[in-house]
């Protein structure tokens, strides 16, 4: 089974690419893992990761159809970050079809902007131990103090409301056309994204098996 996940950052993509993964048994590929460590031994990569450009498509395309040519991939595969733009998912789509295959499904976890922007700007570190929270999903027992080693929590620049809504501009410029060229090709499968993790992976099962896998 070939699916894709898309989904906006604070969607819990990655949690529900590594469920997918153990029920299906098949691997989770996710772009920007494999481009941090593509960038530990490629200079040019590497380069484009410091600087928080955006890899040219053609060579994101590359790495990732390299991937795609791992044994593991055999039953299929879960991308998650990857396309990320209409030349990429025409590319993939290529790809695949000069190989007999097709993507199955293309999973979209839709979130209202309004919640998003709540959960993301919602976040805390705590700046001794690293340790995450949510003061909604995931609060700590004593406000702004770590559970676990008591001490300060603070919020990451790019937690702050303003940035999490550029943030969120950047991501909704890139996903749109995607969702209408995978709509076009049937492919497209929209979750509701509010609610506990549990839930959405249980919406996202459901679907899949529904359409047959
Ligand atoms: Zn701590």
């Amino acid at each position: 089974m070939r699916i894709v996940l898309l989904g906006p950052p604070g969607a819990g993509k990655g949690t529900q690419a590594k469920l997918l993964s153990e029920q299906y048994g098949i691997p989770m590929i996710v772009a920007g893992d494999i481009l941090r460590e593509r960038a530990k031994v490629d200079e040019g990569i590497k380069r484009y990761v410091e600087s928080g450009r955006l890899v040219p498509d053609e060579v994101i395309t590359g790495i990732i159809e390299k991937r795609l040519e791992e044994d593991d991939t055999r039953e299929g595969f879960i991308l998650d970050g990857f396309p990320r733009s209409l030349e990429q998912a025409r590319a993939l789509q290529e790809y695949l079809e000069s190989r007999g295959q097709k993507l199955d499904h293309v999973v979209f976890i839709d979130i209202p902007e309004e919640l998003l922007v709540k959960r993301l700007s919602s976040r805390r570190i705590c700046e001794n131990c690293g340790a995450i929270y949510n003061l909604i999903t995931n609060p700590p027992a004593e406000d702004e103090r770590c559970d676990i080693c008591g001490g300060r929590l603070y919020q990451r620049e790019d937690d702050k409301e303003e940035v999490v809504r550029k943030r969120l501009e950047v991501y909704k410029k890139e996903t749109e056309p995607l969702v209408s060229f995978y709509e076009e090709l049937s492919v497209l499968r929209k979750i509701p994204g509010n609610g506990a993790v549990e839930e959405v992976y249980a919406r996202i099962v459901d679907v899949i098996e529904s359409h047959g896998n």
